[in-house]
């Protein structure tokens, strides 16, 4: 079965372009995809287009667009250990972090489902007994949806959730290395009962299968998650035709340990923050600030234990973590780390690769610590989105605070203190998307996820996200303008 969907129809490409997907962890063949030229992405817009104008969708009541988004998240239960085994074949990440997302996912479509009626919109008092001013939601048109390769699905669900509570059509393109959970979304929407051209999907490089959802005029607005280079790319790209853009861009996040924290509470978090899923994670902490009255013994200690974290594929039921991406993504953490040390960073442990022979045929890079590190330097200021952490020392609350803020970017951060007011102070002052204090990671689909500064534009998550699918429209209707003609005589 072909592997593009356009207008309800499984189809190929038009110049027959597939491409291998391998798993990153020991390079096998998961599977050959069919892949979408600029023609095919334009022939998918088309008709996202005309189901936007021509179809029921739009109009379908809010209730049933929630209903629809409900029965999807059963079939994500119903097929939770397939969607699992394909998202761990595809990123190489361990089989029990893919089912963690398959949870994830279906929260999130449950979310959608449940919130899609909520809010009509309102009444406004005009003062004016003969007039009706309403505000109503309506959707935004017809979505490019572009997502990453770190949680396929769980971004793809981030977008296509909302997009369809609020009655757009769309276009989404998943990444090139991580196709096959959005393949099997496509069927499970398709088996919900979602109308033909409603949903369409695409495959490929992003230049090639991704540009024309930034520059074609028949879309409306384009969400994308990925990294700060491409975001910014897209950006100018949507200028040309005033979309709507919605940015979910990188991270340098600080993870802040004052001396008076459970430290060994703090310390396996502080591991967990950077190291879970090798670092690709957006919201990594991957800049940790250290009081420095207790660096020494909290980072001797934190380097100890990255030494010891066991790497292996998606099955290895041992396995703490897996392998990177692809090549190409390991050569860049390795330029990084090279870059680091050239300006003066310590390395504490890792800094290459692994010996053992049955990692050889996998993109596994050790768990690594740089220590000595300063604000200046590329390592703490780039995103290395690997298994890489800086050290940073600071000696008061007003230094944390400086040293975590001296970023572009403004994803997430973490304050760990047993001063619960220090901990509402700090998370007051950083400007951040997200503040754990205490904590690392967690989320939930009723609060909402974005970044300040470069880190992006948009809100996903929460009724936020949903606002970022509709337009506001007030109605004016005069109910008696016989009475209001001022040259009436
Ligand atoms: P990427 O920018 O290389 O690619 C992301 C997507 O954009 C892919 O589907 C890719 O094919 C597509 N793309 C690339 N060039 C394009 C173009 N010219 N036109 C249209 N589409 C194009 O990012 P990545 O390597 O897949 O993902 C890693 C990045 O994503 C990291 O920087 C990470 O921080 C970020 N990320 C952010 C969040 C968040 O919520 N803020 C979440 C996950 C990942």
């Amino acid at each position: 079965m072909p592997d593009l969907f356009v207008d309800g129809e499984w189809c190929a490409g038009a110049a027959g372009g597939r491409r291998e997907i391998r798993c990153p962890a020991d390079g096998t063949l998961v599977g050959e995809v069919d892949e979408a030229s600029a023609d095919d992405t334009r022939a998918a817009i088309a008709a996202a287009h005309r189901a936007f104008h021509a179809g029921p969708w739009p109009g379908t009541p809010a209730r049933e667009r929630g209903d629809l988004l409900l029965r999807v998240a059963d079939l994500l239960v119903r097929d939770k250990d397939a969607l699992a085994r394909m998202e761990s074949l595809d990123t190489g990440k361990r089989l029990v972090e893919s089912e963690y997302d398959i949870d994830d996912i279906v929260g999130v479509f449950r979310h959608y489902g449940r919130i899609a009626a909520e809010d009509a919109g309102r009444v406004v008092d005009t003062g004016n007994a003969d007039v009706v001013s309403r505000i109503v939601h309506e959707p935004v048109g017809v979505c490019g949806l572009i997502a990453p390769w770190n949680y396929p699905l769980l971004q793809v669900a981030w977008k296509v959730a909302p997009c369809l509570a609020a009655g757009n059509t769309f276009v989404l393109k998943p990444s090139e290395l991580t196709p096959h959970t959005a393949i099997h979304l496509m069927r499970l929407l398709t088996e919900a009962g979602l109308p033909a051209g409603v949903g369409n999907l695409v495959l490929g490089a992003g230049p090639d299968a991704g540009a024309p959802l930034a520059e074609d005029p028949r879309v409306d607005l384009v969400s994308f998650t990925g990294g700060l280079a491409t975001g910014r790319r897209l950006m100018a790209a949507a200028a040309g035709t005033v979309k709507k853009v919605a940015l979910e861009l990188g991270g340098k996040n600080p993870n802040i340990v004052f001396a008076d924290a459970d430290l060994e509470v703090a310390l396996d978090f502080a591991l967990t923050a950077v190291f879970l899923h090798s670092g690709q994670v957006c919201s990594a902490g991957a800049r940790l600030l250290v009081e420095e009255s207790v660096h020494d013994t909290f980072v001797d200690a934190l380097v100890d234990r990255a030494g010891r974290i066991r790497l292996g594929g998606p099955f290895d039921e041992k396995a703490e973590t897996g392998p990177l991406t692809s090549a190409a993504h390991r050569d860049k953490v390795e330029a990084y780390v090279a870059a680091g040390l050239a300006e003066g960073a310590v390395l504490r442990c890792g800094g290459r690769r692994p010996d053992a022979p049955e990692l050889a045929d996998g993109f596994y890079y050790l768990p690594t610590v740089l220590d000595g590190c300063r604000s200046d330097m590329s390592v703490t200021q780039d995103e290395s989105f690997g298994p890489v952490l800086t050290v940073e020392t600071f000696t008061d609350e007003d230094e944390a605070v400086r040293i975590a803020n001296d970023s572009i970017y403004g994803l997430a951060g973490a304050v760990w203190t047993q001063d619960a007011g220090k901990g509402q102070r700090v998370a007051g002052r950083l400007r951040m998307g997200t503040v754990w204090i205490n904590d690392y990671h967690p989320y939930v689909p009723q609060a909402e996820w974005g970044g300040f500064k470069q880190s992006g534009t948009g809100r996903e998550l929460g009724l936020a996200g949903l606002e970022e699918y509709r337009e506001t429209k007030h109605v004016w209707h005069n109910i008696r303008p016989a009475e209001q003609r001022w040259f009436a005589g």
